[in-house]
């Protein structure tokens, strides 16, 4: 099996998944001609289309790489029913002929019906889990977005995170300014910095070294859960209360609005 990423719109990443004999599965379809520009130079085979969740920028494409390529959309079984020909719930396990077998799981957190593709060694994350960040809130709670991720967090340490954008650069400040005496998020700036210069993708990752930089897999660090509790001056917090502000003070130092 081999993966490689599609850069789309601004900064997305549509991931194909080639196995055997030019056959290949697609996750997410945020814009189709870059897509079927690389499937077409390859000579590769869509057998079907592994959809996240609902948002544009993940399914923008899929009309017109139908009418190209008219392949089952396997997705999660409560939200984007206009695409979705294959629904799938949490613990479904399926096979794309020539490409392999996966497994669901369920991570409500950005939307309420997103889903997470494994297969050997790989999770495709969708908006759930970046590399040192995490999709916002749009839909779900910060209590079902810290149980999404925990589940995550249970996969092995050398499993692949294949995310649905180019955020690291951005996330790591943040994962900086809340945790500025962590050694490594300061080396992985460094290697992200050299990595987009050669203009390279800083994903796949590994659930491995987002343990160690991605404060959203760190609320139980207590280094990480002080800062959060000063910053919310709290005297004490539960951990889906330190989640919560720990995104709620990412939103802010972004400049975006609260939810
Ligand atoms: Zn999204």
């Amino acid at each position: 099996m081999q993966i490689y990423a599609i850069p789309v719109l601004d900064d997305n990443y549509v991931w194909i998944i080639e196995g055997d004999n030019r056959q290949c599965a697609v996750v997410d379809l945020g814009e189709a001609e870059p897509v079927i520009a690389a499937i077409a130079s390859r000579g590769l085979v869509p057998q079907a289309i592994l959809l996240t969740h609902h948002h544009w920028d993940h399914t923008a494409g899929i009309q017109a790489f139908l009418s190209r390529y008219p392949v089952p959309v396997i997705g999660p079984a409560t939200e984007a029913q206009t695409w979705v020909t294959d629904p799938k719930r949490d613990g479904d396990a399926f096979t794309v002929a020539g490409v392999g077998d996966f497994r669901v799981l369920t991570s409500p957190g950005h939307t309420l019906g997103h889903i997470v593709f494994l297969t050997e060694g790989a999770a495709f994350t969708g908006d759930t889990l970046f590399s040192a960040g995490c999709g916002r809130l749009f839909e779900g709670t910060a209590a079902q977005m810290l149980h999404s991720l925990d589940r995550i967090a249970t996969l092995p340490d050398d499993t692949l995170i294949y995310c649905g954008h180019e955020y690291t650069a951005d996330s790591l400040r943040f994962a900086q300014h809340a945790e500025p005496d962590n050694p490594a998020i300061r080396a992985r700036v460094a290697e992200v910095a050299k990595v987009r210069q050669d203009g390279r993708p800083t994903v796949p990752t590994t659930l491995a070294l987002e343990k160690k930089t991605n404060p959203f897999l760190r609320i139980r660090e207590p280094g990480l859960r002080e800062a959060v509790i000063h910053y919310a001056s709290a005297s004490s917090i539960t951990d889906e209360e330190a989640f919560g502000i720990v995104r709620r003070w990412k939103d802010d130092f972004d400049g975006l609005k609260p939810l």
